[in-house]
């Protein structure tokens, strides 16, 4: 038996429970192994009943007074009941709905109890469904793993036990020298320990082994694929520094964060090395005119650049706001979506295959159609997370190695910009263009809305515009009392708004409806619009100063950051209302984030201790291997270690080509392999 095994061949497994243990993603002994517990119950202190603390798990040891008794109660739930005593204090038991336990706890035994006690109204102690096992078994540390159909912890906990017994000593996965520099313990201690602790302080010692080894892979992985881009060689040689006359063509002077960004990126498409940098900035920042800048400089220099926006109606605005910078330039700008008719995309595909298409603005229908380049030099992605690792570079492979420029928006904490992009160059605006004023935000609950209604006609008959957010697109998707922005749409056009000129704007419009409501909304047309996420990233209309966000609880931290992000972007103060009946505790602190600070980076950080880097980034987004233990909010320390590490191997032996290295090559396959589907 060893890590290859088909987990079908393991004693107490069989074809049934393998075919479970497959939706866990566990097909080998091996898989099994590293198949971690999600938490772990401490049996080994075992409280005298009297001195057990009240609510929070614990153990106790006691015998059962009675054989349980069967009370049935209304509404058909079945409650067997019984006490357990140490001889000093006494438990009253309850379990629910269970009729195999009056068969295995037998009157008169003694067992361990793991669970919550509470106290009853008369004072005594009870605790409610606890987990229980024979005095005479281990006690320990005992792990808990995620279940699903067919495989409860219990049963895991003892095909891991039996995995374990069977297995030799596991051989060590990583070099000795790197064990020894960071006082690591061995692969078979941590795993063995991970699984069944023999004391906290081992736990701990697992833990940071297995941390390490995690985002040590990681790094290699990541490192390595900057050092392939890096080897790379480009045609696409920048000779001259374009950027300030660009900018001295601008209504406004950059920031300083704009132009040392700008200078960075010129600096790499000097090199003759692809560029591959990422540019961070919060919501208006002004990520877009160092867009411009770049690309100015790269046509300026006979090159084709290439924008991508996450969405059409993005991708519009882009190309408003480019034809505007390059008005009186020569610079053609044109631009290519999904939605367009073939003949129009024919032509555009043309122009673009000729050369007389210099800069080509489009979603991602760029990188899935046969679009030709004459000499492609530059290509930008703005807001990044939403295309992941693995699309960016099947874009780089369309044209000779072109520089690659994304934008994020998104403010990332340090710790995950170092993990997510490890193989990407970073220049950060941490500037806002000057003269923005903090948008004021206040959260209140539906009762408020006459006040509000008022409040944005106080704006919109001083010229200003406006935006009410709604989380629902159409009837009926969800929950009846959330707000559809048709169905509110309608009724503030013909009722409180009826002397307003209002929009809608949502996702299951077709491209053009929406980009004419856009092109009203920007040029006044429109006053207040009514939308969802849609406009959640990169529309930029200065003019709007008021937004609403109906059934606020729906939307994620940094949702809200960007969605309020549209406004602000004025001379103008602007005001954000949240609106939500939601009482919890967590719904508080949330709003109470958004009203205290504009910080696109505490909130970011506030978000990701709340819902976990995995819900931060949405469904996988980020196109990054998922970790099974680390934590890249806390495993801070370990990170840079590993970091600094896998940088020094990789320095060593860039390919991981060696004897020793060798294996450390196939975990980052492995690690990888999902994520790059290759
Ligand atoms: P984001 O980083 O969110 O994409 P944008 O590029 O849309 O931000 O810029 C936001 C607004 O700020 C735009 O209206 C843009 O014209 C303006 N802007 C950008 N840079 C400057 C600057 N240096 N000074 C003044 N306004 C600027
Ligand atoms: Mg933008």
């Amino acid at each position: 038996m060893n890590f290859s095994t088909d987990i079908k061949y393991l004693k107490g497994v069989g074809s049934a429970r393998a075919e479970a243990f497959q939706r866990l993603s566990v097909g080998t002994v091996g898989a099994l192994l590293r198949f971690y517990p999600r938490a772990y119950e401490d049996w080994s202190a075992v409280y005298p009943i009297r001195e057990a603390p009240f609510d929070t798990n614990i153990c106790v040891k006691g015998i059962v007074c009675d054989t349980p008794s069967k009370i049935r109660i209304p509404g058909g739930t079945t409650l067997y009941k019984t006490s357990i005593t140490d001889g000093q204090g006494l438990i009253n038991l309850t379990f629910f709905n269970n009729k195999y336990i009056p068969n295995m706890l037998k009157s008169g035994e003694e067992y361990y109890f793991f669970g919550k006690i509470t106290k009853s109204k008369f004072g005594g102690r009870e605790m409610a469904s606890p987990v229980f096992s024979n005095a005479s078994a281990e006690a320990g540390i005992k792990p808990v793993y995620p279940q699903t159909a067919g495989l409860n912890s219990k049963l895991i906990a003892k095909c891991v036990k039996n995995a374990l017994d069977s297995i030799e000593e596991i051989p060590e996965s990583l070099p000795s020298e790197i064990i020894a520099e960071n006082s690591l313990c061995s692969l078979d201690f941590a795993i063995r320990n991970i699984h069944f602790p023999e004391s906290y302080e081992a736990l701990d010692k697992a833990r940071n082994r297995l941390i390490f080894e995690e985002l040590f892979i990681l790094q290699l992985g990541l490192l390595s694929l900057k050092s392939k881009t890096q080897t790379l060689k480009t045609e696409c040689v920048v000779k001259k520094d374009f950027s300030e006359e660009f900018f001295s063509h601008l209504p406004f002077s950059p920031t300083s964060a704009q132009v040392k960004a700008v200078g960075e990126a010129i600096g790499d498409m000097k090199s003759g090395e692809p560029m591959n940098r990422l540019l961070q900035g919060d919501v208006g920042s002004g990520k877009t005119a160092v867009a411009a800048a770049l690309i100015y400089t790269c046509v300026k220099n006979g090159w084709q650049c290439a924008m991508m926006a996450p969405t059409e109606v993005l991708a519009e605005q882009h190309l408003r706001t480019f034809e505007k910078f390059f008005k009186d330039t020569d610079i053609t700008v044109d631009i290519i979506t999904g939605s367009m008719k073939k003949s129009e995309k024919n032509l555009a595909k043309q122009r673009l295959a000729s050369g007389e298409t210099k800069l080509i603005i489009g979603t991602h229908a760029l990188i899935q159609e046969d679009v030709e380049f004459n000499r492609l030099g530059l290509v930008i992605t703005d807001e990044q997370h939403r295309f992941g690792v693995a699309q960016r570079s099947s874009f780089a492979a369309k044209g000779d190695n072109p520089h690659i420029f994304v934008m994020s928006a998104t403010p990332i904490p340090r710790t995950l910009a170092m993990i997510m992009y490890g193989d990407l160059n970073v220049s950060v605006l941490d500037e806002l263009p000057p003269g923005r004023k903090d948008v004021e935000t206040f959260c209140v609950d539906t009762s408020y809305h006459e006040r509000i209604y008022k409040y944005i006609k106080k704006h919109l008959d001083a010229g200003l515009q406006g935006y009410i957010v709604c989380p629902l697109v159409e009837e009926g998707e969800i929950d009846n009392d959330l707000i559809s922005a048709e169905k509110y749409y309608k009724k503030l056009s013909s009722s409180e708004f009826a002397n307003y000129k209002l929009g809608l704007l949502h996702g299951k419009m077709r491209p053009r409806e929406k980009d004419e409501v856009m092109r009203k909304f920007s040029s006044g047309e429109i006053q207040l619009l009514i939308a969802t996420v849609v406009i959640e990233v990169g529309v930029d209309v200065p003019n709007a100063a008021i937004m609403v966000i109906e059934n606020a609880e729906r939307f994620g931290l940094s949702q809200l950051h960007q969605l309020r992000g549209r406004i602000g972007r004025g001379s103008e103060k602007s005001t954000c209302v949240l609106v939500s009946d939601a009482k919890g505790e967590e719904a508080k602190q949330r709003f109470d984030t958004m009203c205290s600070t504009s910080d696109g980076f505490k909130i970011a950080n506030v978000d990701l201790e709340m819902r976990g880097p995995g819900d931060f980034f949405g469904k996988r987004q980020h196109g990054l291997p998922k970790l099974r233990l680390a934590d890249v909010m806390t495993d801070t320390h370990l990170l840079m270690a590993a970091q600094n590490c896998a940088q020094n191997v990789i320095a060593k032996d860039k390919a991981l080509s060696s004897e020793e290295n060798r294996r450390l090559r196939r975990q980052v396959d492995t690690l990888f392999k999902d994520s790059y589907g290759s």
